[in-house]
């Protein structure tokens, strides 16, 4: 990707694309004291789905969302919008860690992604949203194989998958990076801030109020439950969390989720002559298939946005938003950007950002309540909770009013993830792993570390 001064960030703004053009309204942060029957903090897509969900099946039910700083300021308002059916973060994950109760969790991510469609279309809520389906490519000799043996695997689970040679995935979308594709059509994208604010919109037409500029500092137990910002104070009979790889407000969370940074770059609109140079006619999202795997996708006004890849943890779960801007983790990006389409070298690279993702050891999100059931929390959807944050919404609905469903029956919502070590063993344990997967992606040996984390159900991803 180009500049004048041949510096490819020299003209990316630091913030996600998604926003540009996008004015956001001033602040109505809480001031006093009031009641509600559920807070929620947070928010994100899990908070919001919480509030519609909750008001849905209770109309006329105080619910008051809290949110630090803006609706969609955090994961949900800078992910790269990819939509997925899986629970399990993908199929293959999925097998490893839940086999026996795998066809239930297809079958409640494909509910929970057709839900998600409808609520779309009936709200009317314009966020792009099309289940296109994305494609994955090998860009390593190793890689052809998994994608061939991932092919069946989908098939056996009732998706539409096919495996594509070299010559086919580059007649589709053209990179000479690309040794073998698999093009899949469950799932797809959608532009994640419009669909945060499409549902902020359905939340307040409900009834719910949003708070934001209104940061929890700590929560207080006097038979109900009081949620404290800066400058009030809301007693709630029950609170959901949905705050995500922040700073949790329960200290045992903390043993659980893990903040990793994931960087992201946008181009400027692409002519259709530019266009033209890639193929890429039906627009879906694409990532590789590496540990380390980057995705991308073209934006409505047909950006490529291309993130991931170079996923990073701080010491003591780092989390200020000074880390959103890493040069070297953005230039690593850029160099990638440019090896896969390097017909496009004369785009210019316009947006650069990061998010934080929150990692648990087993991929998916850790549920469960405090404070005497008053208090539920749904995180740790490490990095695939565009979709999955609807279905986290509902299992925190469903302990706080401590009905079983078919949600909770599932394992994944009943057994928790293996605790990280706390620091100063976080950090190294993080690394040791990061530099494990990334020997795996360049030789296709799956090494001796590797090999024992997964015996015990454990592992480090984004
Ligand atoms: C760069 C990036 C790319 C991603 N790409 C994809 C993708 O393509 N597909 C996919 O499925 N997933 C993706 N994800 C993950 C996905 O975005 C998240 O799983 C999802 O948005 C989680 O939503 P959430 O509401 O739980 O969290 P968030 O959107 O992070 O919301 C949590 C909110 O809680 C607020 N908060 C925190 N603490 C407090 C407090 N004490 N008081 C009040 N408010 C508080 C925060 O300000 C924040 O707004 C990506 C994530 C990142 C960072």
């Amino acid at each position: 990707m180009t500049s004048g001064a041949g510096d490819p960030l020299a003209e990316a703004a630091p913030r996600p694309v998604w926003w540009e053009g996008r004015e956001r309204t001033a602040p109505e942060p809480l001031v006093g004291a009031t009641t509600a029957d559920l807070v929620v903090v947070g928010g994100g897509l899990t908070g919001l789905w919480a509030a519609i969900v909750a008001l849905d099946e209770a109309p006329g039910r105080r619910v008051v969302v809290l949110e630090s700083g803006h609706v969609g300021a955090g994961a949900s308002g800078r992910n790269g919008g990819f939509v997925s059916d899986s629970l399990t973060h993908g199929l293959s994950h999925g097998v490893a860690t839940w086999p026996s109760e795998l066809g239930e969790l297809v079958r409640l991510g494909r509910q929970n992604l057709r839900e998600i469609d409808d609520f779309v279309a009936d709200e009317k809520i314009d966020a792009d949203f099309r289940l296109c389906g994305k494609t994955t490519v090998a860009t390593r000799p190793h890689e052809v194989e998994a994608l061939r043996r991932l092919a069946g695997l989908q098939r056996e689970h009732g998706e539409e998958s096919t495996y594509l040679t070299a010559e086919q995935v580059r007649a589709d979308v053209d990179s000479p990076t690309y040794l073998a594709g698999l093009r899949t059509t469950v799932g797809g994208l959608v532009d994640p801030v419009a669909l945060t604010l499409g549902l902020r919109d359905a939340a307040v037409r409900r009834g719910a109020v949003v708070h934001e500029a209104s940061p929890v500092m700590r929560m207080e137990r006097d038979g109900t439950v009081l949620c404290v910002t800066p400058s009030g104070a809301v007693r709630a009979d029950q609170v959901l969390l949905a705050t995500n790889a922040f700073k949790p407000l329960l200290r045992r969370l903390r043993s659980y989720v893990l903040p990793v940074w994931d960087h992201v770059l946008a181009t400027e609109p692409l002519s259709a002559e530019q266009l033209a140079r890639i193929g890429w006619r039906e627009n879906q999202g694409l990532t590789d298939a590496g540990n380390q795997f980057h995705y991308y996708r073209r934006t409505p006004d047909d950006r490529i946005l291309f993130g991931g890849y170079d996923a990073i943890y701080y010491f003591g779960n780092g989390s200020d938003a000074a880390k959103e801007q890493r040069d070297a983790s953005h230039r690593l990006l850029a160099r990638h950007l440019r090896e896969t389409f390097p017909q496009l070298s004369d785009v210019r690279i316009t947006h650069r950002w990061a998010g934080m993702i929150d990692t648990t050891s087993r991929f998916t999100p850790v549920f469960g309540t405090a404070m005497g059931g008053r208090v539920a929390y749904a995180v740790g959807y490490t990095g695939l909770g565009v979709a999955a944050s609807r279905f986290g919404a509902r299992v925190g609905l469903d302990l706080l009013a401590g009905r079983e469903t078919e949600r909770t029956a599932v394992p994944l919502v009943r057994r928790r993830p293996v605790p990280f070590p706390p620091e100063p063993l976080r950090w190294p344990a993080v690394q040791v792993t990061r530099a494990a997967l990334a020997r795996e992606d360049r030789t296709g040996r799956r090494g001796r570390l590797l090999r024992t984390m997964d015996r015990f159900g454990v592992g480090f991803n984004s």
